[in-house]
């Protein structure tokens, strides 16, 4: 449930309607950001709701108090009708520009990531990625250089100015890699990974979350949930593709997600097209279908000669391959983006159904 106070309540009337929330063994949590506040009732309401929502629509400075018919609520639109822009350095994430963060899919040595790095930036990167501890299918398979990767991670950062994304795989992890991390990335595999989601959450630091490999949308949203219910609102879903019966790609992108995450939340969303199809030519098509349906941006795996890559190099595009994609996909963003914004429905014209959790 949502309340949605007048424009102009004062501090006052807000103060008792979260007293009533808080009277009621719920919690109430605010977005003070747009021009209502809206008071988030969190916490299983039970049979009391409808009496509680009887209870609070009648209070002074109460402009309505709306039914939420899904488990996020920190998440949803109605309690944050604004996108949430991100701000790392001097990087928006979610402010209608396109986001193009890059880089190899794990840091392998010092000169490979330089390397990547200013090439990338000077391509229009505005995010440099890199894994120092690679979630590897195979426990036999190059498992990344751990604390070195992340100190040249930080060292890339300090010659190109770019931010950095690098994935954080265990909650005693969180704290060392965000002391060189500027985005904690959470990988697939542990989107429901909650205790890791909590910990991160605690850092405030930006998180890119990737969908799970059979997470649906709900189930995604609600991983983000435990990140922003733990205090950190700065959280950027990321696409990666999910498992399907398809064999001829590594996933199958859901391009839908996009618009569909757009109406749901105001989170930014961002494409990984390279983890989405596992064929280094398929990554220019689909990141211009990034682009096309309205995409905050890309996540694209780049490496200087991918067939000596330690991981992911049949989709790791080469330094002159991300160069093209980069110049490709701006102009279409800017395309799109001059046709203007889809309409917010609101949530019953919205009619999707949540499904298992
Ligand atoms: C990665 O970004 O290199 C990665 C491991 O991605 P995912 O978690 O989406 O598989
Ligand atoms: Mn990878």
């Amino acid at each position: 449930m949502f309340v949605v106070m007048a424009v102009g309540a004062t501090e006052e009337e807000l103060n008792a309607v979260r007293a009533v929330v808080l009277d009621e063994g719920l919690t109430p949590h605010e977005n003070r950001g747009g021009e209502r506040v809206v008071v988030a009732v969190l916490g299983e309401g039970g049979p009391r709701i409808d009496r509680l929502a009887d209870r609070l629509s009648a209070m002074p400075g109460v402009e309505s108090v709306n039914p939420s018919n899904r488990p996020f609520k920190l998440a949803s639109r109605q309690f944050h009708p604004d996108d949430t822009v991100i701000r790392v350095g001097d990087v928006a994430i979610g402010d209608g520009s396109f986001t193009i963060m890059a880089g190899p899919c794990a840091v392998e040595s010092r000169e490979q990531l330089l390397e990547t790095a200013l090439a990338v930036k000077a391509a229009g990167a505005t995010v440099l990625r890199g894994g120092a501890f690679k979630p590897r299918t195979s426990p036999y398979a190059f498992q990344g250089l751990g604390l070195a990767g992340l100190r040249f991670l930080a060292e890339a950062r300090e010659l190109t100015g770019l931010p950095v994304v690098t994935e954080v795989m265990e909650p005693g992890q969180v704290e060392h890699v965000a002391e060189y991390a500027d985005i904690l990335q959470i990988g697939a595999r542990n989107m429901q990974n909650y205790s890791l989601l909590m910990a991160v959450g605690r850092t405030g630091r930006p998180v890119l979350l990737k969908r799970g490999l059979s997470g649906t949308i709900e189930e995604w949203l609600m991983a983000a949930e435990y990140v922003l219910s733990s205090g950190n609102p700065n959280v950027i879903l990321c696409e990666r593709g999910i498992r399907t019966f398809e064999t001829y790609t590594r996933n199958t992108l859901d391009l839908a997600a996009v618009p569909l995450l757009h109406q749901l939340t105001h989170l930014p969303v961002v494409i990984d097209p390279s983890h989405a199809t596992g064929r280094r030519w398929l990554v220019r098509p689909l990141a211009l279908g990034a682009a096309a349906v309205g995409a905050d941006g890309i996540l694209v795996e780049v490496h200087p000669r991918p067939e000596e890559a330690l991981s992911d190099g049949d989709q790791s595009v080469t330094l002159a391959q991300f160069a093209e994609i980069a110049a490709a996909v701006r102009p279409l963003h800017a395309l799109v983006k001059a046709q203007g914004r889809d309409e917010i429905l609101s949530p019953t014209q919205l009619r999707v159904d949540g499904g298992r959790h």
